[in-house]
């Protein structure tokens, strides 16, 4: 299939990408589980000329059942090209280290996953590079933050676990006013609810694992953007060696044949019960893109077509409640991932915000009771049922 901007999501999800079988036909991209292939005349003439990355080789390298997912992931992202990865955390660290040297400057939004966090403190800082926190929501301290040095401006387009909508599109010009990359990790606001590029950012990153395969069995990552950018970025991919497995990579293909349809059902799924855990007498303050309360509703509406399936709330009583309500929820599995069809339920002061104290917590606004749904495609009534219950209970 090509990338003609006719086909909307749905039917893109199911068709983009498949590579052709010519010797059996397949309707579907086969699973070439081979690290190596043979090597032809076109091969070696590829090599001689520095060419490879078109070419198969090697697994590491590039394989078709990598480039079916690759290119299912391109097409819904709007971008020229893409790269996947054996995970999230392949994906964030082979992007940054490909566009960041010692001495060159980082401008983060404050809200980040807690693995990229550590991985600036853990990696990137002690290699030199200089990082400057703004506030997601303010593209101005983002402007505030710029130095002479700054190359990227990195963010997340929906924040973990408060939900919170950067203006995407100010944080693109503010990088590129800087001479900067504008990067982000879409993985909660998916290409179905959000296609950053066509706001002006130059590489969009994905912790594959979540939305974009969607059921839990799976860790794999991707990065979308231009072939110039992809291209320097897959160097880093071949020396690091986060190349996904052929395997893994069909069933991220697979995966993302049902995205727009489990996104459909997980952003309804997720707004009703947003609405009605607001109106709920135990709960102090729901976190939710699309609520009527929510400050940022017209941010969200001019960059979100859906809020996604994940729902963050406050319960009354603090930590000691929000303990006590996971005991009694049973379709909500007590897990700490989220975007798969199955509903999760995590507290963040126990999980993805584990390393930072209470007052930092509180800080971003992480105050104790909050509990994160990551909503499946289960009946909503059922879902609701059950987070009436365990309310009652607390
Ligand atoms: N980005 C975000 C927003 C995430 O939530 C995660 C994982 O939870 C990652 C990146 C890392 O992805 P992975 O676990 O696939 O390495």
């Amino acid at each position: 299939m090509n990338k003609s901007p006719k086909y909307r999501p749905s039917t893109i999800a199911v068709h983009a990408g498949v590579q052709e079988d010519p010797n059996a036909k397949a309707v579907g991209t086969p699973i070439y589980q081979s690290s190596t292939f043979y090597l032809t005349d076109a091969v070696y003439d590829a090599m001689r000329r520095g060419l490879v990355r078109d070419e198969y080789i090697y697994t590491r390298y590039g394989n078709p059942t990598q480039r079916a997912a690759a290119e299912k992931i391109a097409t819904l992202e709007g971008a020229e090209s893409a790269l996947v990865f054996s995970s999230g955390m392949a994906a964030i660290s082979s992007t940054l280290l490909a566009f960041l040297k010692p001495g060159d400057h980082l401008v983060c939004g404050a809200d980040l996953y807690g693995g990229t966090y550590s991985f600036i403190i853990q990696k990137l800082i002690p290699l030199g590079v200089e990082v400057t926190y703004f506030d997601t929501e303010d593209a101005d301290s983002a402007k505030h933050a710029l130095k002479p040095n700054t190359r990227i401006v990195y963010f997340e387009t929906l924040t973990n676990p408060l939900l919170k909508v950067p203006d995407v599109q100010a944080l693109a010009d503010v990088a590129h006013q800087a001479g900067a990359l504008a990067l982000v990790d879409s993985t909660f606001a998916t290409p179905i609810n959000q296609q950053p590029l066509s706001w002006g950012v130059d590489l969009v990153i994905h912790s594959g694992t979540k939305y974009l395969n969607g059921h839990g069995d799976l860790i794999c990552g991707a990065v979308a953007g231009s072939r110039a950018h992809t291209d320097l970025i897959w160097k880093n991919l071949l020396l690091y060696g986060g190349c996904l497995d052929p395997t893994a990579s069909h069933y991220l293909e697979r995966g993302l044949k049902t995205l727009a349809l489990r996104l459909e059902r997980q952003n309804a799924n997720a707004l009703a019960l947003a609405v009605w855990l607001e109106k709920h007498p135990r709960v102090e303050q729901v976190f939710y893109p699309f609520l009527e309360s929510n400050p940022r509703r017209e941010v969200a509406r001019k960059y979100l077509k859906g809020g996604s399936g994940m729902v963050t709330f406050r319960v009354q009583g603090g930590d000691e409640n929000a303990l006590k309500l996971l005991q009694h929820l049973r379709l909500f599995r007590v897990a700490s991932s989220l975007g798969g069809i199955e509903s999760l339920v995590s507290l963040p002061m126990n999980t993805s915000h584990v390393q930072f104290t209470a007052d930092e917590r509180a800080r971003l606004g992480i105050l104790p009771g909050t509990i994160r749904l990551s909503v499946g495609i289960e009946d909503v009534d059922d879902l609701r049922l059950e987070l009436e219950n365990a309310l009652s209970r607390i």
